[in-house]
């Protein structure tokens, strides 16, 4: 344990007691201070071919005066951008807890796969009997989250789990349009993720809150009262986004259906059913997948994401064009004959990168591996539940899933918030959890540990949650000016948020 307690530890992920932080040297400066007249990052020989007249070749749009870019040389450069990263934190340092987002690690050998010549450099122009490869990744892909997920068709084209919702929603919206009826509203949870009331808003809809039940689950008597001939979908998080399984999802659907209304899971927390429940064999209509969660792909800053969307067969004809077909030979086709169709909805194929990377996870598990994943994801949540649960206040009871959910409310009554918990563990060497989410629980604490961490590391994440609570109670001072260690601590998040800075502007 470190004597000095608002310094226990060394830059993010490093897990070691010490005050010794390598990078921060006084060669610090920003790149823009650092910039002197004539310093250039490359040298070119003099020119061996006539010099090409710039003002002819570009008109108007060029230049008259050099843009006011920082002045480097090329190590300079580098050793500014790779500082910069080592002040981040990064799922390839340590444990990312950040719950409702499965930060699971992005298995090596998906990049392996994802750099292979003939996929990474096939272009989306490539005539389709040139690009039969990435066609056939495309189709298996396809038919593995339809086994996994036990439904019929499936787009792979939404770039993230918040198109995919849009896409699914429009679906919905074409369905009931051909039933000759425009359904006016979408049921949605009030302890859904914020994307989805964004999505049937910006579909249509109006939104309607559902209340949650003292287990934080779908009160079925309300929901029947509220399902009318008005009703469009109801939006399910399923396990919902305080890692409880709805089980009575099959009951919610049959209310749904037997007013009309279609069933629509949001299905970012698949990590909790992969290989153990399938959403087509509980009701659902129409669903999506985070290939950036559940499936291992690099997530936020790491890449593009990806959200294919899964519906049963009787919505199949209104999936976005194209959809891939197979001929008698085998070969693959994209079909752009569909009438009914929403439309597209991404350019090209979707982010064929991720595709390759889902399918090398799948195929590299099984579905044995599958299987052991899933039961791995909920046994480490329940880990920490066990072992921190004397200190945090646990709100809900029911079995945790892939997550768990605590709140601040023994800690808040020592005036320290989830918010400073959250930064504290910033100076342990982890990255914060998911704060103030789901909003039923006031002062919630939301971690998802995945299956990727070990029992080290869990056991150091969860030493570190138990220290500061000892901090709580002894020096709430130290949690509550957190973090320590990094290079800025509070920032304003209110002037960021309206006011930010987002480029740098010569002379400011
Ligand atoms: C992450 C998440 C989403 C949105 O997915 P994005 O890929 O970030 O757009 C939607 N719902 C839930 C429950 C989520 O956790």
């Amino acid at each position: 344990m470190a004597t000095d307690l608002t310094n226990p530890q060394t830059p993010a992920g490093s897990h070691t007691t010490g005050k010794v932080r390598p990078h921060q040297t006084q060669n610090e400066a920003l790149l823009f201070e650092k910039s002197s007249p004539g310093k250039r990052a490359y040298k070119l020989p003099p020119l061996d071919v006539p010099a090409v007249d710039l003002a002819s070749l570009l008109g108007a749009a060029r230049r008259d005066q050099a843009a006011e870019l920082p002045e480097l040389s090329e190590i300079e450069i580098v050793r500014h951008f790779t500082r910069l990263s080592t002040w981040n934190y990064a799922i390839d340092l340590g444990m990312y807890p950040l719950g409702s987002c499965t930060m699971k690690y992005n298995p090596r050998v998906n990049e392996l796969v994802a750099r292979i010549e003939g996929l990474a450099e096939a272009h989306p122009y490539r005539p389709e009997s040139l690009a039969q490869g990435i066609l056939e990744v495309i189709d298996l892909l396809q038919r593995c989250l339809l086994d996994i997920t036990g439904m019929d068709a499936i787009t792979l084209q939404p770039a993230a789990g918040a198109h995919g919702e849009f896409t699914g929603i429009l679906l919905v919206r074409a369905w009931h349009e051909s039933q000759g009826n425009s359904r006016r509203k979408v049921l949605i949870p009030d302890s859904a993720h914020g994307t989805n009331p964004a999505t049937a808003a910006i579909c249509g809809y109006a939104v309607e809150n559902l209340r949650s039940n003292s287990d934080g689950g779908i009160d079925l008597e309300a929901l029947a009262r509220q399902v009318d001939s008005e009703t469009a979908a109801l939006m399910l998080t399923n396990p919902s986004t305080i890692g409880v399984f709805e089980s009575q999802i099959h009951k919610i659907a049959e209310i749904l259906h037997a007013k009309g209304a279609l069933l629509y899971m949001d299905g970012a927390n698949m990590n909790a059913l992969v290989g153990k429940a399938r959403p087509g064999d509980f009701g659902v209509d129409v669903m999506h997948l985070n290939l950036h969660k559940t499936f291992s792909t690099p997530h936020g800053g790491g890449g593009p994401g990806s959200g294919p969307v899964a519906c049963k067969a009787f919505l199949e004809p209104f999936l976005p064009i194209p959809v891939l077909v197979k001929d008698e030979n085998g070969a693959k086709h994209w079909n752009y004959g569909r009438p009914q169709s929403v439309g597209r909805v991404r350019a090209f194929y979707g982010n064929t990168g991720m595709f390759i990377r889902a399918l090398a996870y799948i195929l590299a598990n099984g579905p044995d591996g599958l299987r052991q994943t899933t039961e791995d994801a909920v046994l480490n949540a329940n880990y920490i539940r066990h072992k921190l649960e004397d200190l945090y206040d646990l709100p809900y009871k029911t079995a945790s899933m892939h997550e768990v959910v605590f709140s601040d409310k023994r800690q808040a009554a020592k005036g320290v918030k989830t918010g400073d918990i959250a930064k504290r563990l910033i100076d342990y060497g982890f990255h914060p959890y998911t704060v103030s989410f789901p909003q039923i629980v006031h002062g919630a604490l939301m971690i998802e540990p995945t299956e990727s961490e070990s029992l080290e590391e869990l056991d150091l994440f969860i030493e570190a949650m138990r220290s500061i609570a000892r901090e709580v109670e002894e020096t709430p001072e130290v949690v509550k000016s957190a973090p320590h260690s990094t290079r800025v601590s509070r920032l304003d998040e209110v002037q960021a948020a309206r006011k930010p800075i987002l480029r740098w502007r010569p002379g400011q």
